[in-house]
């Protein structure tokens, strides 16, 4: 006899508490044991739609004084199928569904197939392929469906034709080897159902109602398993809860009943309609994610502290990332105890970081960059060694391990050479190309075998940080699991055995390194941290939810790169049952109101202005929907709040003690002053040390007094602590060879015309074409001569660098001849110059000596280029003038200002000036200048005699001369300092810190490194 079918009722109401109770009545009734019943359970089968809510109808039966239920009839949906059953067919894995998409892509040898990397379509394929599976839309329907389409140009036909033949052709291959999608659970659940009711009739025990509580939406295949359910003779009714009339079909017609409500806030959003009276919702809104979070935490901690149990409350964010574990970091903080489980991408986990750090060191090749990542792995600490691997690595390009192995041996350390030989003993197995399958292989026994003991490594986690070596244990699990589940599926549904070389291997892995673990907190009666999904149908006396920023939540529908939304509306309208943006939109508004109806007492939100990556982000249009219904009480932090009051910002009095003194001391810092902490050597021995080796013996260099003079604390960090900046041998030609280059060639070219010429050389416009043929000839020689010792970037760009040298020196020695014409020109500025030519270059001061002001200064130093004065206008000398040159006017003292002056940042000059009169007690120095030749310009000159019109004498340039006596009192003033010790972070305004100062790192000059070098 057939049976009628089973009644379907939907009960309504928005309260999750009332719903709850309305479902789980005959849970939360103590029950009585008879001899006719000496266990009772409820008469009902009550699914939920997660197991929070299970945590919660626990508790509740708890306060209602229900001691506990004999294999009670309670479930979660995710359990459904345990109870119905399943078909024989095996759902395909994540990594079964890729690999077998991934090669019908490639069969089709269609436009995605043809793809260089179809493989990074795969995803979004896999994710229409799931849409289409979970609803049952045979190939044919979803062919014709794209078939039907009349706007397609040739193009699009033709992929249209690609994608459904690839859906017919997975649905043929699941079909020929037993198997399903696996995302299309409630239909299979259907079908088993249907096909043989009796388990589930059995697992029933006589119960004849199967209660579902909070679905909210049909999509997924319900409709199927609602269909099953209703045809199953052991049921007489279904009855779902739900916060919102499902749009069940004809064939499923319901029952209605709305639990009596009382207008609330959720009740009111979204509707239009005015919210109840004296409503009110908190809002935050912060400067940024952090403080948003903080000012939540600091509220949980009152509440906690008023006597609210810490399980009544509960922060939710819409997504984990990256609210979450703020949230939960900042109520840690706080001293608050937090529920939460946690997920972490397997990319995020210290082990298999370093795992994949030695994949990308072999995908590299061995690079030096490689081999330091890897080394600062502790891991693998034990065989590589980061210092000496840079150490080589600087000096030369060295790749592969061969090549490394010889690198370490020559450098003279028999201990680092024999560990690195071991490293790459091992490491030399991932030079082989191979097919995916043994790659995976490798790795399956590199978990196993673990060659480098990583294993034991993880459990030796130093300290207390236990939850280090349980999210490493978790991280190695998940990833043999990978390694095993994708070993499976490419044996049965790979095909390329295609050998790949680790680079290619290591970019696969990596996109699987997405996949996450999750981690529970060990407390689970803490202030529960959830996602929006997993906090839907709870109630809470007090909740929060946080991150209401536009894209946030509502969140925004995914996009995919094969379908737009437009090509998926023309789609639902042929039939194929595709979900539109304004379906997902409608979800998240549901989603809101079903959390913001959970809060029984208090409902606050929140939303920061700055996203983490510190971008402007507007709030949630949800936050404008909660202000039609309710007033909002806004507390607006003010960006100067810096410190959340009451946030722990230290561990004990040890760590305060300790945090007030470096307040102390960036304060005193920030003055600027000279002090312990800026720059002041206190220690005796130290002063000691530093009055010896810079004592009146010391050979200064002028560049050396300059670069003191320019940050003292920058020249201590390079001269005396040895810190310097290292980076990776270039492809181009490095600045400081590019200088030598033109000095090299300009001496050579000068040298010879000055041979030629039988004495000093005057470049005028008239000698410029022959002139510039002989310097290109001496920039070839130069470069020919530099090839065998120095490095002059890849060979491959050398023809482009010489054209970029020549056109530079040609440019340049037109800007001479052209200011030899000023000079010998009556213009008002020139006429004072003494006139002066071009004599030598590289004029080697061995030795001179300053004495002012009571200190004593050795130097030594080279000039670039001397001249001796050529000017018939006057009778006395002889005249000489220096030029030293500069690839850059910035390489000049303060980037070539006249303010570095001022400064006591000229001296090289001045210095040369004073060496160069007792070198030639017999001539007065006229001049000193830089020449930039890039720029073609003169800096910093400094002139000290001039050309008097109306006496037609030479005489001392006043202003040049003071401005040499100040260069000299501040040469003598900085090597007293140094003597002092000190070495304050305080470079002139005219110098800034440069971009490249090897210390910007580890410099804590007040307000940061000063970008004053204005270019
Ligand atoms: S960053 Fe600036 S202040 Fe710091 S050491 Fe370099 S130049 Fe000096």
């Amino acid at each position: 006899m057939a049976t009628s079918p089973a009644r379907l009722h939907l009960i309504l109401g928005t309260d999750p508490r009332l719903l709850l109770e309305h479902a789980a009545a005959e849970f939360l009734t103590p029950q009585h044991a008879t001899p006719e019943n000496p266990f009772p359970s409820p008469p009902v089968v009550l699914a939920l739609r997660q197991g929070g809510l299970r945590d919660d109808l626990l508790a509740l039966a708890h306060e209602r004084g229900v001691g506990g239920w004999y294999d009670p009839p309670l479930l979660t949906f995710q359990e459904l199928p345990k109870w119905m059953g399943a078909t024989a067919r095996r759902p395909l894995g994540d990594l079964e569904r890729r690999t077998l998409l991934e090669r019908l892509v490639r069969e089709q040898r269609g436009i995605l197939g043809g793809l260089r990397h179809p493989d990074r379509f795969v995803h979004a394929l896999d994710r229409l392929v799931g849409e289409l599976v979970r609803e049952e839309v045979s190939p044919d329907a979803f062919g014709g469906g794209l078939a039907a389409r009349a706007d397609r140009d040739d193009f699009e036909q033709r992929r249209d034709d690609e994608l459904a033949a690839v859906y017919r052709a997975y649905d043929q291959a699941l079909e020929s080897t037993g198997r399903r999608d696996g995302r299309d659970t409630w239909a299979d659940c259907a079908r088993a159902l249907a096909e043989s009711p009796e388990a589930f009739t059995k697992r029933l025990a006589g119960r004849r109602e199967l209660r579902l509580f909070g679905l909210q939406d049909l999509s997924g295949g319900w409709r199927p398993l609602l269909r099953a359910l209703r045809a199953c003779p052991a049921l007489d009714r279904i009855t779902i809860y739900s916060a919102e009339r499902l749009p069940l079909d004809p064939d499923l017609e319901a029952t209605v009943t709305r639990l009596e409500e009382h207008a609330t806030v959720a009740t009111r959003l979204f509707t239009g309609e005015p919210g109840p009276p004296d409503a009110s919702v908190d809002l935050i809104a912060a400067p940024d994610v952090e403080r948003e979070v903080e000012e939540v935490a600091r509220r949980v901690r009152a509440l906690a502290d008023a006597g609210v149990p810490f399980h009544r409350m509960a922060v939710v964010t819409r997504q984990a990332r990256p609210h979450a574990d703020l949230a939960a970091e900042s109520l840690a903080r706080f001293g608050v105890p937090v529920t939460q489980r946690r997920r972490h991408t397997l990319r995020e986990i210290p082990v298999v970081r370093a795992l994949a750090a030695l994949l990308a060191a072999a995908a590299e090749g061995w690079t030096r960059h490689g081999l330091a990542e890897l080394a600062d792995q502790p891991y693998f600490a034990n065989e590589l060694d980061a210092g000496a691997i840079n150490a080589i690595g600087y000096e030369r390009r060295v790749t592969g391990l061969d090549a490394w192995v010889a690198a370490f041996l020559a450098s003279g350390s028999d201990v680092r050479a024999a560990a690195f030989t071991r490293f790459a003993e091992r490491a030399s197995e991932l030079d082989r190309p191979r097919p995916l399958a043994a790659w995976i292989a490798w790795l399956g026994r590199f978990l196993v075998e673990d060659p480098w003991g990583l294993r034991s490594r993880i459990e030796a986690m130093p300290g207390t940080r236990v939850d280090v070596v349980r999210l490493d244990l978790q991280g190695w699990k998940g990833l043999t699991k990978l390694a095993g589940q994708w070993g499976d599926a490419l044996a049965a549904w790979g095909d390329s055995d295609t050998a790949m070389d680790a680079s290619a291997f290591h970019a696969q892995l990596d996109d699987l390194l997405e996949m996450e673990v999750a981690l529970w907190t060990p407390n689970r009666r803490g202030v529960p941290v959830l996602e929006g999904l997993a906090a839907a149908y709870r109630s809470f006396d007090h909740l929060f939810v946080v991150g209401l920023e536009g894209g946030r939540f509502p969140l925004r529908a995914p996009g995919s790169p094969l379908l737009d939304d437009a090509e998926r509306r023309a789609l639902v309208e042929t039939g194929v049952p595709l979900e539109l943006t304004a379906e997902w939109d409608r979800r998240e508004r549901e989603l809101f109101r079903i959390l913001a109806a959970g809060a029984r007492e208090r409902l606050t939100v929140s939303n920061a202005r700055l996203d983490p990556a510190g971008r402007e982000v507007v709030r949630s249009p949800f936050i404008e929907a909660m202000a039609d219904v309710a007033s909002l009480v806004l507390e607006e932090i003010p960006p100067s709040r810096v410190l959340t009051p009451g946030i722990r910002i230290t561990a004990g009095e040890e760590a305060a003690a300790h945090a007030a003194h470096a307040a102390r001391v960036e304060l005193d810092r920030g003055t600027g002053r000279l002090s312990p902490w800026n720059g002041q050597v206190e220690r005796p021995a130290l002063l000691e040390r530093l009055a010896q080796r810079y004592g009146d013996d010391y050979l200064w260099s002028p560049t050396q007094l300059e670069s003191y003079a320019k940050c003292p604390w920058a020249y201590f960090s390079s001269r005396l602590l040895g810190i310097e900046t290292r980076e990776d041998p270039d492809d181009e030609m490095d600045a400081a060879t590019v200088g030598t280059v033109y000095h090299k060639a300009l001496q050579r070219f000068y040298d010879a015309e000055v041979t030629r010429l039988g004495g000093p050389v005057l470049l005028l416009a008239d000698d410029l074409q022959g002139a510039t043929e002989r310097l290109l000839v001496s920039l070839d020689a130069v470069l020919a001569e530099m090839d065998d010792t120095t490095w002059l970037g890849n060979p491959v760009m050398a023809g482009a660098k010489r054209m970029e040298l020549r056109r530079t020196l040609t440019r340049y020695l037109a800007f001479e001849a052209d200011t030899n014409r000023k000079l010998l020109g009556t213009h008002h500025t020139n006429v004072r110059i003494v006139r002066t030519a071009v004599a030598r270059h590289e004029l080697d001061i061995r030795e001179a000596v300053l004495e002012r002001h009571g200190v004593r200064i050795r130097y030594r130093g080279s000039v670039d280029r001397v001249e001796i004065g050529i000017d018939d206008r006057v009778t006395t000398g002889p005249y000489v003038a220096a030029v030293d040159y500069k690839t850059s006017k910035y390489g000049a003292p303060g980037g070539g200002k006249k303010q570095a002056w001022e400064e006591g940042v000229v001296l090289q000059a001045p210095l040369y000036a004073h060496a160069l009169a007792s070198i030639h007690p017999d001539a007065t120095v006229s001049r000193l200048e830089y020449r930039a030749i890039r720029q073609r310009e003169i800096v910093q000159r400094l002139q000290l005699r001039e050309y008097d019109k109306q006496t037609k004498e030479v005489v001392d340039a006043d202003e040049g001369m003071a401005r040499m006596e100040a260069a000299l009192d501040a040469a003598a003033r900085h090597v007293r300092r140094v003597r002092a010790g000190e070495f304050p972070a305080d470079p002139p305004e005219s110098c800034g810190c440069p971009s490249f100062c090897h210390a910007r790192d580890i410099c804590r000059v007040a307000g940061g490194p000063r970008d004053a070098w204005h270019r």
